[in-house]
């Protein structure tokens, strides 16, 4: 449901440009330093308020996001409160400030109703100092025409950003399937049901957008789809992070065939743990290793309290210095730590996974981040009983946001 809710405020911004146009002429600045509160209340002529309790609240809900660029945040909220509200102030804080203090809250614009509620959308466009990387809190308040009729509450605070993610849920629909009655599984259809939840969770617990490489089983790429974008032209997907500050490729892990003296797909709980693969430019950015790391742990811990793992923790790296190569052995190991790899060519010089390498020729630190083993039994059954999709997106969604320095809400879901 909340994703159909967002889908709703996305379509009311590109559906009312015209209404925005035309608002455009009516949005001012607006004086700073005054407080909400002072704005909320301070309209009401001196001795002729009535009692308080006795008029009715008026309250800007529904504000949604859209990350325009690196510099700008749109922020967009029905016009529902027009026929009673003179006009709006946008007001912004860091997200980390106390959101209670007055004092953390800054005007970003005000906005004049037209007195009217037709539906339309108001838009306003937040102009950033300068394109570093920043999470606020916004909210719209209302001063009301009739303070006699009407008391203005502070607007709910949302959370917004200038990130943008590009999420790639792993190969297409029915790809590598285990065919087990008992807990059968498809990680090209998990990992879409994964990237959906990190995209939702992502947006509306963090206030961080995403661009999917692909929103059903199917995937078309300049002209490939499905196996030649899982293949021969894998590396499109990565490409497709151009312009994202980040690229995550979705996937679940598997083992040589009969490692550890098991059936291929009836490995022990103790080889479940995150893998993190950093393509060479997530590598040389100690940012981008701290979304690694943050994310690395978060899956961890959560595998483990979820009951599909056996270790808790995660071996961070400090650097590029401490990224360990790619290693069959480690990867089939039980009952140690996950960590961030890297895996290189034989040139010794680019990413041996096209998906990565296409992220990293268009600028994109990327990972692949390898949630857990779908060779083992618990964990594909945990897939179709419970909801492990929604616990690996919101430990996914949690790292990501510590690791850019973020807050998220309730945690992350
Ligand atoms: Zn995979």
């Amino acid at each position: 449901m909340a994703a159909r809710g967002v889908a709703k405020q996305v379509w009311a911004l590109g559906a009312c440009v015209a209404v925005l146009l035309a608002l455009l002429a009516a949005l001012t600045g607006c004086a700073a330093g005054a407080g909400h509160s002072a704005f909320g209340s301070s309209s009401a002529p001196a001795g002729t308020a009535p009692a308080a309790n006795v008029r009715a609240t008026v309250q800007v809900t529904g504000l949604s996001f859209s990350r325009v660029s690196r510099t700008q945040i749109a922020l967009t909220w029905l016009d529902a409160l027009d026929a009673e509200v003179a006009s709006y102030r946008v007001l912004r804080a860091d997200a980390a400030a106390d959101v209670d203090a007055d004092a953390s809250w800054a005007c970003v614009a005000e906005v004049v109703s037209d007195g009217a509620a037709t539906g339309a959308a108001h838009t306003v466009v937040d102009e950033l100092v300068d394109d570093a990387l920043r999470q606020y809190r916004y909210r719209v308040d209302a001063e009301v025409l009739e303070p006699d009729a009407h008391r203005a509450e502070p607007g709910e605070a949302i959370l917004a950003s200038n990130a943008l993610i590009c999420v790639d849920p792993g190969h297409f629909a029915g790809a590598n399937e285990v065919d087990d009655p008992a807990a059968p599984y498809c990680e090209g259809d998990f990992t879409l049901e994964l990237a959906r939840a990190l995209a939702d969770d992502l947006r509306r617990t963090c206030g961080i957008e995403v661009r999917l490489t692909r929103s059903t089983g199917d995937i078309a790429i300049d002209g490939y789809a499905n196996g030649a974008l899982d293949g021969g032209h894998i590396a499109l997907r990565g490409e497709l992070a151009a312009g994202c500050d980040l690229f995550l490729s979705l996937h679940t892990n598997a083992n040589l065939d009969n490692a550890n003296g098991c059936p291929t797909f009836e490995q022990p709980l103790g080889i479940t743990k995150p893998v993190v693969i950093a393509n060479t430019c997530a590598a040389a950015s100690p940012a981008a290793l701290e979304v690694a790391n943050a994310v690395g742990e978060e899956l961890a811990a959560a595998s483990a309290q979820a009951g599909i793992a056996t270790c808790a923790e995660f071996d961070t790296v400090a650097g590029a210095g401490e990224l360990r190569a790619w290693s069959d052995a480690y990867n089939d190991e039980v009952n140690v730590p996950g960590t961030v790899y890297v895996r290189l060519r034989d040139d010794g010089a680019s990413d041996y996974y096209g998906v990565l390498r296409g992220a990293a020729e268009v600028g994109v630190p990327g990972f692949i981040i390898e949630h857990g083993f779908h060779t083992v039994p618990a964990m594909r059954e945990r897939t179709a009983t419970g909801d492990l999709a929604g616990t690996w997106a919101a430990a996914d969604a949690r790292g990501i946001a510590r690791g850019l320095g973020f807050v998220c809400e309730n945690g992350g879901r």
